[in-house]
C-alpha cells in the first residue's frame, strides 16, 4: 500500500507518517528530511536546493522528482511533503500506485501558533506565511486531482497527536 499525506507545515504530518511508517512497516520518505539531511551530509545537489528552502521557496519539480525517485521502494511508502506540485503528482503516477491519500486539516492561525512555538531558524513568521500560500496555493489543489479515485480522507488535525493517529490507524486498517 502506498499512502500520500497532505498537510500544511506544523498540522503533524511529519510526526504522523513516522507513526504509521513505525506502527505498520512502511517506508517513510520525508522530501524536507532529504533534502535537510542531504544538505547537512555535505550533498552538493542538497546544499544548493537549501537556499530555496532556507528563503521559504519550493525547489524545482525536476530537481526533486530525481532525488525522491532514488528513496522510492516497490511497495509500502508512506509520502510526506512529496508531491507539492501537479508535475510532481503526475510523476508519481508514472512511477506507483496511491492507494490512500490522507488530508489533515487545520486552520492557518493554528499553524502560525505552533510554528512561532518551534525553534527551526526557517520558521520567523514570513516563512511561515509564504510557506502556507505555497501549500495553498500549489499542493491543496492536489487533493482535488486525487479526490476522483475515491481515496482521499480529510482529517481534523487540531487535535491531539494520539487522537489524530486512531482515526489514520482505522482508515489505513480498512484500506489494507
Ligand atoms: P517540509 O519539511 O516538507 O515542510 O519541506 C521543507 C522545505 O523543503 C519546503 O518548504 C520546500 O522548500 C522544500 N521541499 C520539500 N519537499 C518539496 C517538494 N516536494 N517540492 C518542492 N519543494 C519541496
Amino acid at each position: 500500500m502506498n499512502i500520500i499525506i497532505f498537510g500544511p507545515q506544523g498540522s503533524g504530518k511529519g510526526t504522523q507518517a513516522q507513526l504509521l511508517s513505525e506502527t505498520f512497516g512502511m517506508h517513510h520518505i520525508s522530501s524536507g528530511d532529504i533534502l535537510r539531511d542531504g544538505a547537512t551530509l555535505g550533498d552538493k545537489k542538497c546544499q544548493k536546493l537549501k537556499k530555496l528552502l532556507d528563503a521559504g521557496e519550493l525547489v524545482p519539480d525536476k530537481e526533486i522528482i530525481s532525488i525522491i525517485k532514488e528513496h522510492i521502494k516497490e511497495d509500502d511508502n508512506i509520502f510526506d511533503g512529496f508531491p507539492r506540485t501537479l508535475e510532481q503528482a503526475h510523476e508519481l503516477d508514472d512511477i506507483i500506485e496511491i492507494d490512500l491519500v490522507i488530508e489533515l486539516n487545520i486552520p492557518d492561525e493554528e499553524v502560525i501558533k505552533r510554528m512561532k512555538l518551534r525553534k527551526r531558524d526557517d520558521d520567523k513568521e514570513e516563512l511561515i506565511k509564504k510557506r502556507l500560500e505555497h501549500y495553498h496555493d500549489e499542493t491543496e489543489p492536489l487533493i482535488e486531482y486525487y479526490r476522483p479515485r475515491g481515496i482521499v480522507h480529510t482529517i481534523n488535525a487540531n487535535r491531539p497527536i494520539q487522537e489524530i493517529f486512531n482515526d489514520l490507524v482505522k482508515i489505513v486498517e480498512k484500506n489494507k
